[in-house]
């Protein structure tokens, strides 16, 4: 038997014209490209939304083509996300951080129409030299008093809106309708795309928003620094309104010190973003004091393992600190923090080490963890597997990829997220590496995330990975890759003195190797492709001499 209620379709749209209605004194404060701070309710951009819609379709974009944009945080983004969705379109982002060529690859892949582009961003562009989409127009995100000097053939973001009507009847379409397209970062091999719905894109929202009620809250404010360019912000252009909350963008200074100042002067209550933006800002209210900005109090972080001596400093700070585990193939968010409940029973050291973990599993996203031969494993917190996750906002193909599709899924149609974990009876995950990143050791896995989490609390080390090098006898061995904090070489005996409490003797690393700068992926985390390229011919010393 049927249930006997009305089916509307979900649009993304519906979010903002709510957040309009129910919460009129909240918008977005935007840090901009032109140098200044911008200020918008929640009204006045819905209706900046409607005219972008109108001029996109004046350009002749149609239901389903592909509109990129490549820009920081700021207002004018944000209405892209709406205005593009808005008449049935794909707002595919593209992020700034990826090499020329494979911004070109990401273009033709997709075969985008139109491409908006940040005043300060446009110099990517032009090093693209034509290699995009026949026709696609190149629209620069400013007014007319701003447009830049450029051989290219442009139009302006605001000429586009000026003399639009600000209302707008938005279409109705099937809520599985594509709305957003962002590919993965590239670790291996080509970039991939996962193309989200308007469905799996609203329904996120709700997960996020039910999920996080603590960070979440109507008349608060929220800095992400986590991009609108990569997995959509990790949502937050869609939960902040439909929460209430306003959202201030920092455009594209991420430093310690633009991010102080910009969340002291607009008193920012939880900010989101991966651990290598809050190592700086961390560093910055050191410098100040020990003050953080006035009114933080929640920091939410995610993309790779916050170290335990980052989340120790910001909660002594008295900031709340969650982590949040997720993949663009998610929506991206599939956990949030932990129990409020659980968290007022533990000790601040017990509270501390669990929120080393990832979190606890969002509703609506099913896991499992497998074995090798894919048999399921028991969650019991302790037993370590592949994780696989299933759910209405993970996606089921890759943007015309079939072999990728292909390698993605098992028979029972999970997906496999590479990350081998351990998941608790009540949800709460630990990702203990990403499948390639593991060390095995005479049979035996060691964690490289645990090693990293615990050396990087060392006053001598500033950052560090773990890299496996190959062992004749012990199949691999681990190597750790030190930035160091000062002028000190931390010795190899030190390390392991410092670290023998939380590890076996045969987990710790067999030799630092000292570098200035870890290289990052496009999305900031530490890219362990290339580190492991650049180590191809080390050897470990106990070879050395026979080699020589
Ligand atoms: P991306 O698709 O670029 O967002 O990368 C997703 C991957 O980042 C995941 O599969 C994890 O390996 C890693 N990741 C994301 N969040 C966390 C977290 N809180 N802790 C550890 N790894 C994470």
């Amino acid at each position: 038997m049927q249930g006997m209620m009305m089916h509307r379709d979900l649009r993304i749209i519906d979010i903002l014209t709510y957040a309009a209605e129910a919460f009129p004194d909240q918008g977005i404060v935007s840090a901009r490209d032109e140098g200044d701070v911008n200020r918008l309710s929640y009204p006045e951009i819905l209706g900046r939304v409607s005219q972008l819609a109108h001029g996109l379709k004046k350009l002749g974009v149609k239901e389903g083509d592909r509109v990129a944009t490549l820009a920081w945080n700021g207002h004018r983004h944000f209405e892209l996300y709406y205005g593009i969705s808005g008449i049935g379109a794909v707002c595919h982002t593209l992020n700034p951080r990826l090499p020329a060529e494979q911004m070109s690859y990401i273009l033709n892949h997709a075969q985008d129409s139109v491409l908006c582009v940040d005043l300060s961003l446009i110099g990517l562009v032009e090093a693209l030299k034509g290699d995009v989409p026949e026709g696609m127009k190149i629209v620069v995100m400013t007014d007319r008093a701003h447009m830049p000097d450029t051989s290219l053939d442009v139009l302006c973001y605001e000429e586009l809106l000026d003399g639009q009507p600000t209302d707008m009847d938005w279409p109705e379409f099937p809520e599985t309708t594509a709305a957003g397209l962002c590919y993965t970062s590239g670790t291996t091999g080509n970039p991939k795309g996962a193309l989200y719905s308007h469905r799996s894109t609203v329904l996120h929202a709700l997960y996020v928003v039910a999920g996080h009620p603590q960070s979440l809250s109507s008349g608060r404010r929220a800095l992400p620094v986590v991009p609108l360019f990569h997995v959509n912000a990790w949502g937050m252009p869609y939960t902040a309104p439909l929460a209430g909350m306003t959202m201030v963008m920092p455009g594209r200074f991420l430093d310690g010190a633009s991010l102080y100042d910009l969340m002291q002067a607009e008193e920012v209550y939880t900010a989101w973003g991966v651990p290598t933006v809050w190592a700086g800002l961390q560093a910055e209210i050191e410098k100040r004091g020990n003050k953080p900005p006035k009114g933080f109090e929640d920091l939410v972080v995610g993309g790779s393992a916050a170290p335990r001596a980052m989340i120790a400093a910001f909660e002594a700070m008295g900031v709340n600190v969650n982590q949040a585990w997720g993949m663009t193939e998610m929506s991206p968010i599939g956990t949030r923090g932990l129990l409020p409940e659980w968290l007022k029973s533990a000790s601040k050291d017990e509270q501390i080490d669990a929120k080393t973990g990832a979190g606890r599993r969002l509703f609506g996203v099913e896991f499992k963890i497998v074995d090798d031969d894919g048999n399921r494993l028991p969650h019991d917190g302790e037993t370590t597997g592949e994780l696989y996750v299933r759910g209405n906002t993970v996606i089921r193909a890759y943007f015309e990829n079939e072999e990728a599709t292909k390698a993605a899924f098992d028979a029972d149609g999970w997906f496999g997220t590479g990350d081998v974990s351990t998941v608790g009876e009540d949800g709460r995950l630990i990702i203990r590496d990403r499948a390639k990143d593991l060390v095995k050791s005479g049979g035996e896995w060691i964690s490289s995330i645990d090693l990293e989490n615990h050396a990087t609390a060392h006053p001598d080390i500033a950052a560090c990975a773990v890299i496996a090098v190959p062992h004749p006898k012990w199949d691999e061995r681990p190597v750790l890759v030190v930035v160091p904090a000062g002028d000190k070489r931390i010795t190899l005996d030190a390390l392991h003195d410092f670290m023998s409490d939380h590890f076996a003797k045969w987990q710790l690393p067999d030799d630092i190797v000292f570098v200035d700068d870890l290289p990052l992926t496009a999305t900031g985390k530490v890219s362990k492709l290339t580190l492991r390229e650049q180590f191809s011919d080390y050897v470990l010393p106990e070879f050395r001499e026979s080699t020589a």
